[in-house]
């Protein structure tokens, strides 16, 4: 069973519930049939025994009544009303005496009752040759005969109730195969085109599998059930898939490209150098540039190695309850103690603020917004770190008033590797801000920026509560 199909499971376990269904229902109405055909035929046989015992009297003599029954008795005559039904609608009854003598009616079971001794007003019932018989005695009380008892004894065959019951189980047995294929017919073209889309997305995943094109999607889907939902929920997957392997072969490949350069001078200089005999100042000259480029190499690895893990692995980051006025306290007077070309950093910080993240993913937001305020600096500037609680959210910011950021430029340096034209001469990687762009997203904060060329730049940070 583990290894069949969805369709034919769904369709056995449609036609098997449909089919019990149908089953107990039917023999729900059969047995309750039963039951009310079998009261009514009992207070028919009862009813008939009744009426009997008042055709019956007790006479002395006979009467000049033509159409009524004389049957001798005793001294005298039981006169029986014409109206006496001995066999009516398969209701037999029978006249007895107290000594079991039949006197007057029929009784198809006169053989096998013979010797049954009478109860008053008692039901029975008696089965003979595989037929059931309900049976009735009732004592007849004739006032003018006190000496010698009569009983009347009704018979009637169970046959004739059940004949039309067993007639329609019959049909039923005949017809319940006849519902069941079709309900197995009608399960399995309905599995079929439910399960439609599901083949869909099957095919497009063996496809992608196959040839590694995550740009195909599953097409013609407009169900909106849980089957159509799931076809979109797989194409945008299968979107965030695309979108993150691009992301991951253009990071490679820009990685490629700024490795280029380094390793371009150093080999270009290592040429020159060892073409012939130099003098050794030449040669201290040109370890300065290997070891210089070498660390540039070297930070750019480390960057690249900072962000992938980071962009990779959130889990590596767990979240918690920070104390963000500590967190930046301390980072901005740590920072400050590099003093570099005389800039001067302060800090102004609201007591008290929590947000939810992680302290060693914001302390590098925070380090990496400030070293940019320093490298992008102006000589003896200003950096001013501030961290407000406000109503609706918590704002850090880090203002310089350095050479600022061209407008055109101000959307693309949150890009990876991107360095404006400005900031060649400087060091750096290009890494800095899609770290800080990326940190801001992972704790759903926005980020805001404000820049004039010449005058400095803020970078903004808000928090929500
Ligand atoms: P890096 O600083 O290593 O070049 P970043 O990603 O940190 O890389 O920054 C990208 C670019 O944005 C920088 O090259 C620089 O041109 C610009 N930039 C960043 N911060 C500032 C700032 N405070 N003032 C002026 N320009 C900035």
């Amino acid at each position: 069973m583990k290894k069949r199909s969805i369709r034919f499971k769904l369709t056995l376990w449609f036609s098997l519930a449909q089919i019990a269904v149908v089953a107990i229902t039917l023999a729900a109405v059969l047995g309750a049939s039963q039951t009310v055909l079998r009261s009514t035929v009992r207070n028919y046989l009862i009813g008939t025994v009744e009426e009997n015992v008042d055709s019956i009297d007790y006479v002395s003599a006979k009467e000049d009544l033509p159409d009524y029954i004389y049957v001798p008795y005793h001294d005298g005559y039981l006169k029986i009303d014409p109206g006496y039904m001995d066999v009516v609608n398969d209701v037999e009854t029978a006249l007895y005496s107290k000594d079991g003598t039949m006197l007057y009616g029929s009784n198809p079971l006169a053989i096998q009752t013979e010797g049954t001794a009478f109860s008053e007003s008692y039901t029975w019932s008696l089965k003979v040759d595989g037929i059931r018989y309900d049976l009735y005695d009732r004592k007849v009380n004739l006032e003018n005969l006190t000496d010698g008892e009569l009983w009347v004894r009704g018979v009637v065959p169970e046959t004739r109730n059940t004949a039309q019951l067993n007639e329609i189980a019959r049909l039923s047995a005949l017809l319940l195969p006849l519902l069941l294929l079709l309900s197995l017919l009608s399960g399995w073209f309905l599995a079929d085109r439910l399960l439609a889309p599901v083949r869909k997305i099957q095919q497009t995943a063996e496809q992608i599998a196959e040839d590694n094109d995550l740009t195909r999607r599953i097409e013609t889907v407009t169900t909106k059930d849980e089957v159509g939902k799931l076809a979109t929920v797989f194409n945008r997957m299968l979107d965030r898939l695309q979108h993150s392997f691009d992301s991951e072969r253009q990071f490679t490949s820009d990685a490629s490209h700024e490795l280029r350069t380094p390793t371009s001078v150093i080999l270009a200089q290592t040429d020159y150098i060892l073409e012939k005999d130099r003098p050794a100042e030449e040669y201290k000259e040109a370890l300065e540039v290997v070891q210089k480029q070498g660390r540039k190499m070297n930070t750019l690895i480390a960057d690249m190695l900072d962000y992938t893990r980071m962009d990779q692995g959130a889990e590596r980051y767990p979240f918690e309850t920070v104390d963000l006025s500590a967190l930046t306290a301390e980072t901005a007077d740590q920072m400050a103690l590099l003093g570099t070309r005389g800039i001067q950093l302060t800090s102004d910080v609201d007591d008290g603020v929590m947000v939810n993240g992680n302290a060693l993913l914001l302390s590098r937001l925070l380090q990496n917004l400030i070293s940019n305020a320093y490298r992008y600096g102006k000589d003896d500037g200003h950096i001013a770190v501030s961290l407000k609680q406000g109503p609706d959210d918590v704002q850090l910011a880090v203002s310089d008033d350095g050479i600022g950021i061209p407008t055109a430029e101000q959307i693309r340096i949150f890009d990876r590797f991107y360095r404006a034209d400005s900031s060649r001469s400087t060091e750096g990687t290009g890494l800095g801000l899609s770290m800080v762009k990326r940190i801001a997203e992972l704790h759903g904060a926005t980020l805001e920026l404000e820049s004039e060329e010449g005058v400095g730049s803020t970078f903004r940070v808000f928090f929500k509560k």
